[in-house]
């Protein structure tokens, strides 16, 4: 596993795939079958009929520890932020796969260092902070300030429900000039240290099962959100400079295919839903990373509340729109110079 971050450096979106070990009732059930094979850091093999090989940008193993993960995934992101660039991280896959093991982990436990199965939100936020203290010492005399504000929400059944303030129903999405795609009336909260991060993600998570208990559906039935805007504001010849930052950490619904064969009512619309939203998140990304390469092609945010609420993050990094929008600016700026330097030559 590579801990540097320049793989990251080329392509906007990467995949990891991440293997978890065999569980206790797994190796007494089926007697110690794992159907995965390591080829490379990069390749993997189901040793099914037929045999299959799958290409990543990173595959780590069973043995890769909840730090080394966050070291190649989430640290890069961290810094990302910093920068003033948008981030995102979904976790994908069949329920019982890992996926809330991997963004949230022991979090009881909280940050401490013997805490190895603490997951990946706490570890981000407790980076995130440390960086935060290092540049404001950094960069005293700009008066470097920070704020962080969290909200943690739950989509299940294409609706959007707070997971800070369990007395939400149905949340609408807004678009606005100023503020770009937001939930209206959802709970942000300021937080200034992982501990505060991670009292939310305990609330959250406590709320997350009564809803579901609720609405008669399993988490794994429903997307959740955690989402922090980082703004810095500092003064630098008598102006103050403004940078934003969004980071996303998504916990998906299980991608077993949802049945809907035989289902009626709710529980047909629930699958129906959960299928197409996932569906759209894919054809979404596969369509930003063709955009890239290129292509010019039409990307279906709205077909789902999922990416329509998300595509602030990969808009502003990778939307064909905003990269044609540069192109322009890089060019006008070529005609202007061109123009400065033609009517200098003739005066
Ligand atoms: P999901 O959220 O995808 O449904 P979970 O994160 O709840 O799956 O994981 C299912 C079980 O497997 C949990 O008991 C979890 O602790 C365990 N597990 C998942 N990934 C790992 C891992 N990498 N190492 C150890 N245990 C894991
Ligand atoms: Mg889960």
């Amino acid at each position: 596993l590579r801990e540097d971050s320049s793989f990251w450096k080329d392509h906007n979106v990467q995949v990891i795939i991440r293997i978890r070990p065999l569980s206790s009732s797994e190796i007494s059930v089926q007697g110690n079958s794992k159907c995965i094979k390591q080829e490379s850091c990069q390749t993997i093999t189901w040793t099914g009929h037929p045999e299959s090989r799958f290409t990543f940008d990173l595959v780590a193993d069973e043995h890769v520890s909840q730090e080394n993960l966050f070291k190649v995934a989430g640290l890069p992101m961290v810094e990302n932020c910093m920068g003033g660039y948008n981030s995102c991280m979904f976790a994908y896959g069949q329920t019982g796969s890992g996926k809330t093991h991997t963004m949230l982990g022991d979090i009881e436990g909280g940050t401490r260092r013997h805490s190895v199965n603490c997951g990946m939100i706490p570890r981000v936020f407790e980076h995130l902070f440390t960086r935060i203290q290092k540049e404001k010492d950094i960069r005293k005399d700009e008066k470097l300030r920070f704020t962080c504000k969290c909200s943690f929400l739950e989509i299940y059944n294409e609706q959007i429900l707070d997971l800070l303030d369990p007395s939400s129903t149905n949340l609408q999405i807004r678009e606005d000039m100023k503020k770009g795609v937001y939930v209206e009336n959802l709970k942000e909260i300021e937080v200034t240290s992982a501990r505060d991060v991670i009292q939310l993600l305990i609330q959250g998570a406590a709320n997350r099962k009564v809803a579901a208990t609720n609405m008669n559906h399993a988490s794994s039935r429903s997307h959740s959100v955690f989402t922090c805007i980082i703004e810095s504001k500092w003064e630098s010849q008598a102006v103050t400079h403004h940078r934003f930052a969004r980071l996303n950490l998504v916990d998906l619904a299980g991608s077993e295919r949802q049945k809907s064969s035989g289902a009626e009512g709710e529980r047909l619309k629930e699958a129906t839903n959960i299928n197409k939203s996932l569906s759209t998140l894919g054809l979404v990304i596969m369509n930003l990373v063709n955009i890239s390469n290129g292509k010019s092609l039409h990307v279906p945010y709205r077909d789902s509340k999922l990416t329509f609420l998300l595509q602030a993050v990969v808009n502003e990094d990778a939307s064909g729109d905003v990269v044609a929008m540069r192109l322009q600016i890089q060019q006008l700026k070529k005609e202007v110079s061109r123009l400065r330097s033609f009517v200098n030559g003739r005066t």
